[in-house]
């Protein structure tokens, strides 16, 4: 006998074909003389109906073990529905039971619960359809973000989740060491002596792959990370994570505004294929989450991204009609109320602003001519404000050092990423995506929790 996934035989599933199906038990409905289940194995959001005859050998027991997340098999044969709400439908031939559930106890009952209370099942709640429908598009973006850089001739490079250098996000690193707590060992002065650890120096989780990927793209040109990346950041905000996804890619021999015409057709890539593989999955999001979501992603996929520059998208602050919360002027970082406005309010569609000044961006990001902005780029998107950020890097060695030295931190702990601007420098840039924000923007999902499998907040790394 054959074994189906539900997804194939739903989409193109006949009449008269013999199968076997395994999965999970949705709903069992009891009638005279038969019975209906819905199964479903996780390929796709519908279930497939299957009707029991009470011929079936040992009907009545099988029946009683049916319950709302048991595990069978079935096999028979398609055949046309009578029914309303599905084309095709498996009469059953034969039914093993693998694992029961037992009603009384089983969490996910036939109602809607709330993600609150499912982000306390984390080991069930992939088996509702709300999480199902996610877990599916997480894939299918991770698929589509490969996809789009492979076909473009970008090597995927691994870069370190254990590092050494500590110069992107002090204050957020998680440490990473070998050292018993119970007994660490000091130096002279009272300070952890690291020599000892398994490192023999300070070591950490990393909090971006880029400076990695730029190591690597002086080598094979054009490259990506995708990788998980951490941030001890005690943030319990719907939009942060302690663990979450990363995709990186940085290019030789490319300015920004190659790189900005690399993160529009990126983003429009991946928008365009979720919507082609996932759209069940897309229309029950649009549907019970957000309404919007569908608009959104015809919006990305069919308009090109309005570019401005940081210091035009102040003036406009400026001449804004509403109040802001956070003050506005040129020198201030722009708030999530300010990219709002200027991608839901003013513009309505996503935004790129690009040459914020010096003093507020990384010291990797190059310096322009007026030595007061640097080549950086954030892509500002409807209702979630930055999703990409990115710049073209400093490539020239004397103004990199003086950029390092005067946000307080010493050239020689970079001595490797300052050889690359010895040894055969050129433009190059760049750009990071956090997945885990895609993922909400695609699927309209409010909070982050609800986008990762095994999501890891303060104080919660259970499942
Ligand atoms: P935010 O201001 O939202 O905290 P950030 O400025 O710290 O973001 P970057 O350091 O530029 O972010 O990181 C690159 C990308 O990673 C961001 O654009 C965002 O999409 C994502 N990101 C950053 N921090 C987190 C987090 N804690 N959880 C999930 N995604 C994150
Ligand atoms: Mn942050």
């Amino acid at each position: 006998m054959v074994k189906r996934r539900i997804v194939e035989i739903l989409r193109s599933g006949q009449p008269d074909e013999s199968l076997l199906i395994q999965g999970w038990v949705r709903t069992k409905r009891e009638l005279k003389g038969f019975s209906f289940i819905e199964v479903n194995d996780g390929s796709s959001l519908a279930s497939l109906q299957v009707v029991m005859n009470q011929d079936l050998p040992d009907y009545e027991a099988i029946i009683k073990k049916l319950n709302t997340g048991a595990s069978v098999e079935v096999t028979g044969v398609l055949v046309p529905s009578q029914g309303k709400g599905q084309r095709i439908e498996l009469k059953a031939e034969t039914v093993k039971v693998y694992g029961e559930a037992d009603p009384e106890t089983y969490p996910l009952q036939k109602k809607r619960h709330s993600y609150e209370f499912l982000r306390t099942i984390g080991h069930l709640r992939s088996r509702t359809n709300s999480f199902g429908a996610v877990f599916r598009v997480r894939n299918a973006c991770a698929t589509a973000i490969h996809q789009f850089f492979q076909e473009r001739g970008f090597l995927w490079v691994h870069t370190p989740i254990i590092t050494a250098s500590d110069c992107e996000g002090a204050g957020e690193l998680f440490n990473v060491t070998g050292l018993n707590l119970k007994d660490i060992p000091r130096t002279e002065n009272n300070a952890v002596d690291y020599a000892q650890d398994f490192f023999g120096r300070p070591t950490y989780l990393t909090v971006s792959g880029q400076l990695e990927a730029e190591v690597m793209a002086m080598a094979f040109s054009n490259v990506y990370t995708f990788g998980p990346t951490f941030r001890a950041e005690n943030s319990n905000t719907s939009r942060h994570l302690a663990e979450f996804w990363m995709v990186e890619p940085e290019m030789a021999f490319c300015d920004l505004d190659g790189d900005m015409d690399l993160a529009e057709a990126f983003l429009k890539h991946v928008f365009k294929y979720v919507l082609e593989t996932c759209p069940e999955d897309m229309e029950f999001f649009n549907q019970r989450i957000d309404d919007t979501v569908l608009s959104t992603a015809d919006n990305i996929i069919n308009n090109e991204f309005q570019r401005l520059t940081y210091t035009e998208a102040i003036s406009l602050l400026e001449k804004a009609d509403v109040k802001f919360e956070y003050p506005v002027s040129w020198g201030l970082d722009l708030q999530s109320e300010h990219e709002r406005y200027l991608a839901e309010q003013l513009f309505k569609k996503p935004v790129i602003v690009c040459d914020y000044p010096a003093k507020i961006k990384a010291f990797y990001m190059r310096l322009s001519d007026d030595e007061k902005t640097v080549r950086a780029m954030d892509i500002l998107a409807p209702k979630i404000g930055e999703i990409i950020g990115g710049s073209q890097r400093e490539e020239r060695l004397d103004v990199l050092e003086k950029r390092i030295i005067a946000q307080g931190m010493q050239p020689e702990d970079l001595w490797w990423y300052l050889d690359l601007r010895r040894y055969g420098t050129v433009p190059h840039a760049g750009f990071g995506l956090g997945f885990e924000r895609l993922v909400q923007f695609m699927t309209g999902m409010g909070n982050i929790r609800d986008v990762i499998p095994f999501p890891r907040t303060p104080q919660s790394a259970e499942f």
